[in-house]
């Protein structure tokens, strides 16, 4: 067999974090073959953040000797996905109205660019490499620092009327519950993401008592206390810890079967937490999505962990290049 010196067609990726950039390249099954990272530099102007990135990817291109066909980046929302801007994410301060899309278009002239929210980015990426392989409707959550989330509705990522399509995190679980980082009372963020994991934690060491847990240490520096440590906590069956993760997977169930209620997805896929606590988090959420939705919707829909861990992210900016949201690649 003759070795071809033709550039393989490939796609170029760019996800831009609050802490860290990377860009990528890789083709169109999702294998990533090359990456770089920067650190983001708090308060640094976008215009030189985007211009490192550039360059970072022409010096990737070069070596990898290929063509990007097309150009995927995500950014934490919100934006707008028609104009390619940024505006003004909490985890990018200075990003306001940022032209991402005009800025990478002037710098790979001919290459179309998308711009896509990272939560919608990975949806697209579990679904089309990961966990929801052969959905044809999907719904992913990532419970994190924040609950966020994409919608595969179809075989497409759905977007909503102006792009706010997905707020999985943010909608009543908990009338009484805690307020939100959004403002409201109760959403489902504000009662089974990670802040809100150590806080329950917390509060039971204050209420409970810290006689037969492992956490008790945590007693004197409160906020010290994470959720990677009320999961590992977890793992070795502290009792305590159980009950928080037991508590906020039944929120997360109750969450998700109002999802199931109106959009009837096949498998819901869930990010992070979830994937480190496995059943002590997806056990109750599975539960209580039986109890909460009925029984013909909730009996199709399996909730799994996500796939595909730390190549979630690259593989999130490869899905959104070249546009095609569509059937999978
Ligand atoms: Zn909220």
């Amino acid at each position: 067999m003759a070795v071809s010196d033709k550039p393989v067609p490939v796609r170029l990726g760019i996800d831009i974090g609050g802490t860290k950039c990377a860009v990528c390249i890789g083709t169109a099954a999702g294998r990533i073959l090359a990456r770089r990272e920067i650190p983001t530099g708090a308060g640094r102007p976008p215009e030189a953040v985007l211009e490192e990135l550039a360059e970072l990817a022409r010096a990737l291109i070069d070596e990898e000797r290929v063509v990007p066909e097309g150009i995927g980046v995500s950014c934490g929302g919100p934006l707008d996905r028609e104009r390619g801007l940024v505006l003004s994410p909490p985890n990018l301060p200075g990003w306001d109205a940022t032209p991402v899309g005009a800025f990478l278009e002037a710098a790979f002239p001919g290459v179309p660019v998308a711009l896509e929210n990272d939560a919608n980015a990975t949806a697209l990426a579990e679904w089309r490499w990961g966990a929801g392989i052969g959905a044809r409707h999907m719904i992913y959550l990532t419970q994190g620092t924040g609950i966020g989330g994409g919608l595969i509705l179809d075989g497409r990522l759905y977007h909503g009327a102006n792009d706010m399509a997905g707020e999985v995190g943010h909608h009543c679980v908990a009338p009484d519950g805690p307020m939100c980082n959004c403002g409201m009372r109760g959403c489902l963020e504000a009662v089974a993401s990670g802040p809100a994991i150590a806080r329950a934690a917390s509060e039971r060491l204050r209420t409970d008592g810290a006689d037969r847990t492992s956490l008790a240490s945590f007693r004197s520096r409160m906020d010290d206390l994470t959720a990677r440590d009320v999961v590992q906590a977890g793992h070795a069956g502290d009792p305590l810890a159980v009950r928080v993760l037991d508590e906020a997977g039944t929120y997360l169930g109750m969450g998700i079967a109002n999802l199931v209620q109106i959009l009837n997805p096949e498998v819901v896929v869930v990010g992070t937490i979830a994937v480190h606590a496995g059943d002590l988090v997806l056990g109750p959420a599975r539960r209580a999505m039986a109890a909460h939705a009925w029984p013909r919707a909730a009996g199709i829909c399996r909730i799994v962990p996500a796939a595909l861990g730390d190549r979630a992210q690259d593989l999130a900016a490869i899905a959104i290049a070249a546009a095609d949201h569509g059937a999978a690649a």
